[in-house]
């Protein structure tokens, strides 16, 4: 029997985060012949960014347009998803491992009473027709491969693991807009108040500069940041540099920061405590620059740099700055 599987859009400050293309690219690997991919765009004032997603080589785009899904309320997109899906079961639903991705996929899956597969970095089709979904465990020490017994499918993509399908300017999917009837909500949203970020998200950086307690002071993330503008990346952190007040805790990267697969990560006075790893092994190439050769963060790095990183960071910025 063909399936319908949907993609629910991840949209920060108006636009389509990436994560949204690498989980219709996870969505179209997992359909077979006759299945359906259409994507979920929830939001306030989105119509605009329908025609943008219509160019990934979906079947459909859902638009839920409506002032109250503003901002993320887990009662309103999950009705949002609702007014979609009509009076049917949805046979899968994919969204990013992201905050708001988190949070309401398990949402759905209690409400359609299906099973949830979250923080993905890999599917495959085992040959027989099985969607095998690759999750890290074990803060990523260990990996589990996991298949659904049964419909319908919740799933959560960690961002950067998959490739973000190209958009395609002659593909046009078909618009749909949906009504939404704001239910009554229970928990109101009163104010977001944000912090000053980066300009490159962090979770979705191909480059990553991060600082350690080794950096030593507020003043001393400069290089890092100053680097990071040459290669285009984002600035992270580990505990130690938050904990000690050099950083805020936005930046933090590891078991209990945030989660970071860029293709070069850039560990400054970083150790490389098992915590830390566990947000950043991932990364397709780490290099480390620390002061002690027997440092651990040296173990998992593809190059090692045993120097001061107040003297490395300017050079390499000085060198990359040349290309
Ligand atoms: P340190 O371990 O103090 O290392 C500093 C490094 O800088 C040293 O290796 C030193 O040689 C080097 N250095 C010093 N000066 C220089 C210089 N001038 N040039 C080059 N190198 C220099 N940690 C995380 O990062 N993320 C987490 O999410 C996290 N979650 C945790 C959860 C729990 C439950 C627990 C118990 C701990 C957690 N931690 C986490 C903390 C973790 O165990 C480490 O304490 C922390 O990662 C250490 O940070 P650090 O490497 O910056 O500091």
């Amino acid at each position: 029997m063909s399936k319908s599987l949907y993609v629910v859009a991840d949209l920060r400050n108006g636009a389509l985060r990436q994560v949204f293309s690498e989980a219709i690219h996870a969505a179209q690997q997992a359909s077979g012949d006759g299945d359906t991919v259409s994507a979920i765009l929830i939001g306030s004032g989105i119509t605009g960014l329908a025609s943008q997603a219509a160019k990934y080589g979906l079947d459909k785009v859902y638009v839920v347009d409506h002032p109250e899904l503003k901002d993320y309320r887990p009662q309103a997109y999950l009705t949002a998803i609702k007014s979609v899906v009509g009076d049917s079961v949805p046979d899968g639903i994919f969204f990013g491992h992201t905050a708001i991705g988190r949070d309401l996929a398990p949402l759905a899956a209690a409400y359609w009473n299906g099973g949830a597969i979250t923080d993905v970095i890999a599917l495959e089709n085992d040959g027989s027709g099985n969607i095998v979904f690759t999750r890290p465990i074990y803060a990523g020490k260990a990996f589990e491969k996991k298949v659904f017994n049964s419909g319908p499918w919740f799933v959560t993509l960690r961002p950067n693991n998959i490739p973000a399908i190209a958009a395609d300017a002659s593909k046009q999917a078909e618009l749909v807009e949906v009504d939404y009837a704001a239910p009554s909500l229970r928990v109101i949203v009163k104010e977001v108040v944000k912090k000053a970020s980066g300009k490159i998200d962090l979770s979705e950086a191909k480059v990553v500069i991060s600082g350690g307690r080794g950096v030593k002071s507020v003043d001393g993330f400069k290089p890092l940041e100053e680097l990071a503008e040459v290669l285009g990346g984002a600035v992270g952190a580990s505990r130690g540099a938050c904990d000690a007040g050099y950083c805020d805790y936005a930046l933090q990267i590891g078991q209990t920061g945030k989660v970071v697969t860029p293709e070069i990560y850039i560990a400054c006075g970083i150790s490389g405590a098992i915590q830390h790893l566990a947000g950043m092994s991932g990364s397709r190439v780490i290099i480390a620059i620390n002061k002690d050769p027997e440092a651990p963060i040296f173990k998992v790095a593809d190059y090692g740099i045993v120097g001061d990183l107040f003297e490395v960071v300017p050079l390499l910025k000085e060198e990359f700055s040349k290309i």
